[in-house]
């Protein structure tokens, strides 16, 4: 992670003076778990995926996270062929309501521009490299309309529990700049 970081600042995605640890907890654990119950709801429940996909708003509202009037959801479904990512070119727009905040990255420059001029090198820079042959779409997010990526589910999980699935649903992996993976066990 620290090297994550490093590589981060070193990009100009990330101020370090900016880095607070409070800020990061709610960033990066209490706010996503939203967003992996969606997720994980929606890899277990076809049904449930099917209207995620047709109506985010409504079926996020399914599981009480409310979204605030005005605010409409779309959820868009990585596969082997597609794989989405999100940003907001103009501001820092977010689906704040599944995700909580949004991370310092996600409202720089940097990440701002390079995500629509070169997304393919973007994920990279996050440590992700995709398969030549997966085309790459850029969601940009406005005040009005704001983007869910459904991750692929990974590999491996056959018969999991909704619980444990939503602990392989990253935050990265729902803005596109990661994917979902089976947690590391700590040893
Ligand atoms: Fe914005």
């Amino acid at each position: 992670m620290r090297a994550l970081e490093t590589v981060l600042v070193e990009k100009g995605y990330v101020d370090p003076a900016a880095l607070d640890l409070i800020v990061e907890t709610y960033e990066t654990k209490i706010g996503p778990r939203n967003g992996a119950r969606v997720i994980a709801k929606a890899w277990s429940d076809p049904a449930y995926k099917a209207r995620l996909l047709a109506d985010g708003t409504a079926a996020v509202a399914e599981l009480s996270y409310g979204g605030r009037q005005g605010e409409h959801l779309k959820v868009v479904e990585n596969t082997p062929e597609l794989h989405n990512l999100v940003v907001c070119t103009l501001c820092s727009c977010y689906p704040w309501t599944v995700l909580g905040l949004p991370p310092v990255w996600y409202k720089s420059a940097p990440y701002r521009s390079k995500a629509v001029l070169d997304p393919r090198g973007v994920i990279g820079d996050f440590g992700v490299s995709l398969p030549a042959s997966t085309k790459i779409r850029v969601w940009d997010s406005t005040a009005e309309l704001r983007y869910l990526v459904l991750p692929m589910r990974p590999e491996g999980t056959e018969g999991w529990s909704e619980e444990r699935l939503a602990d392989c649903v990253t935050r990265d992996s729902m803005i596109g700049t990661g994917l979902a993976r089976i947690p590391e066990v700590a040893s």
